[in-house]
């Protein structure tokens, strides 16, 4: 069998989640590439040590640069996302902030979506502002308009798209271009659509990033994060993660990889199970409105349609009604949904919107009012009676 980096023809993402990252012939002709543990790695002669410190050289020389399971985890998801080289990390958090600092220095800007994951937004406040980087946040339907933001220095745009509270769309390839036009780099946090609905690398992105911790270890086992950047911005990206000492464990990057091999069929199973679910939705008295692009009702929707293949199960609910007694009797009556954070797990999931989400633009509109929901692998028709029951008995409130 041959290796698919040497395929005579363009393989599809879904054979790549079967195929790539594998090499049972380096092995012991095992399936899956093994969990390797170490911290000191032996040269058998000083010339091959010294090949081993050579810059890029696969065969790291220390247990913190990399094992043949980091390798197979990064080369996998670089194929799915079409970059240059990809680089783990112990978290999707820590993925974004090491991004974020790869590119920036003291007295930089920094340009990023105001519908961008909470703990991604305080770090730009509180950590960024301490070491002297200002940052501005842009309403996430800016589009090519983003340049009326940008200044003299600022080095990075960060997108998240849709934003995984409120899903709103952003117009990557128009904001992207203004970006490059003042020498910024783009950086997206690509975690809902998975590299199988949308590769923004293609549209002009500089560095893609998933929390791995989501779809793509997809059992809610593990936490992983993952960062892939084209030829012109790897150097630097690489250099930020190593010089912070980040290293992803051996058994996550092993869970990482086991749960891409089945990405394509838990994914496909999501979309359709999560547009069922959130169609249903709509026809609840309770309900004012469903936040999700697939939706042909959604504004992002027209971006969705042009850009993304695909939708994940993650979507919001608005509810007429903010009252507390209301929303938890939703969430306490639901028998298949658990009350919790994360998402991109096998099970279903419900959590409230903190009572007010953070914006600096403008308030969000449906604050106090916003369930998220995750939809998870169970039949969609038991979700659905699931909801039913649940809206039902909270209306009688
Ligand atoms: C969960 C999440 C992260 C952070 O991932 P962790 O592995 O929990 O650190 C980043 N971005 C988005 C959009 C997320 O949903």
């Amino acid at each position: 069998m041959h290796s698919i980096a040497e395929s005579h023809f363009p393989l599809n993402s879904q054979t790549l989640l079967v195929h790539g990252g594998r090499d049972p012939g380096r092995f012991a002709g095992m399936v899956n590439t093994p969990v390797h543990r170490g911290s000191t790695i032996l040269s058998n002669t000083m010339d091959e040590w010294e090949s081993r410190k050579l810059p890029d050289n696969p065969m790291a020389s220390y247990g913190r640069f990399g094992t043949p399971t980091t390798r197979s985890f990064e080369t996998l998801i670089c194929n799915l996302e079409g970059g240059h080289r990809s680089m783990a990390f112990p978290s999707g958090l820590s993925a974004c902030t090491h991004a974020l600092l790869a590119f920036l220095k003291q007295g930089d800007h920094v340009l990023v979506t105001d519908s961008v994951y909470g703990p991604t937004r305080s770090f730009v406040t509180k950590f960024l502002g301490r070491m002297g980087i200002t940052a501005t946040f842009f309403d996430p339907a800016a589009s090519a308009n983003i340049r009326e933001f940008i200044q003299p220095n600022t080095r990075v745009v960060f997108l998240e798209s849709p934003g995984s509270w409120t899903f709103e769309m952003q117009d990557i390839p128009a904001i992207a271009e203004q970006a490059h036009r003042a020498g910024a780099v783009v950086i997206m946090d690509n975690t809902w659509a998975t590299p199988l609905f949308f590769r923004p690398l293609d549209y002009g992105v500089d560095v893609s990033i998933h929390a791995a911790t989501k779809y793509i270890i997809g059992h809610s086992d593990a936490l992983l994060g993952v960062a892939t950047a084209n030829a012109e911005a790897w150097p630097m990206l690489a250099a930020g993660g190593h010089d912070f000492g980040q290293t992803a464990g051996a058994d996550d990057l092993y869970l990482a990889l086991r749960g891409l091999r089945t990405m394509h069929v838990r994914m496909s199973q999501h979309w359709q199970s999560g547009v069922r679910l959130a169609e249903s939705l709509l026809e609840q008295p309770l309900v004012e409105r469903v936040l999700h692009p697939a939706l042909p009702q959604d504004p992002g929707h027209a971006l969705w349609r042009r850009d993304f293949k695909g939708a994940s199960g993650l979507f919001g609910v608005v509810l007429r009604t903010g009252d507390r007694h209301v929303i938890t009797e939703i969430v306490d009556r639901l028998q298949l949904f658990g009350i919790g954070l994360s998402w991109g797990g096998f099970e279903s999931l419900v959590l409230p919107s903190e009572p007010e989400i953070a914006r600096s633009v403008r308030p969000c509109p449906w604050n106090g009012r916003m369930l998220r929901i995750h939809t998870g692998l169970e039949n969609v028709d038991d979700l659905i009676s699931d909801m039913r029951q649940a809206m039902y008995r909270a209306a009688q409130i």
